[in-house]
């Protein structure tokens, strides 16, 4: 049988078609992955900061005097 590893726990989940969490071991297991991946924390640290962001946070450029 073809198996998998649950990638949030690393448990062994079997690749059958009533496994419905596939490849996750468990509804569980599903939900904190993806909510892992909703609060950014997958994110990279030191990721550099948007530049659109920056050029905005700058101000207008010609301040009206
Ligand atoms: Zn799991």
């Amino acid at each position: 049988m073809t198996t998998v590893r649950c990638p949030n726990c690393g448990k062994e989940v079997p690749w059958t078609p009533d496994q419905k969490w596939r490849p996750f071991c468990c509804e569980r297991c599903k939900l904190i992955d993806l909510g892992a991946w909703a609060d950014e924390s997958h994110r990279i640290p030191g990721d550099p900061v948007d530049p659109w962001e920056q050029a905005n946070s700058e101000g207008p450029p010609d301040k009206p005097n």
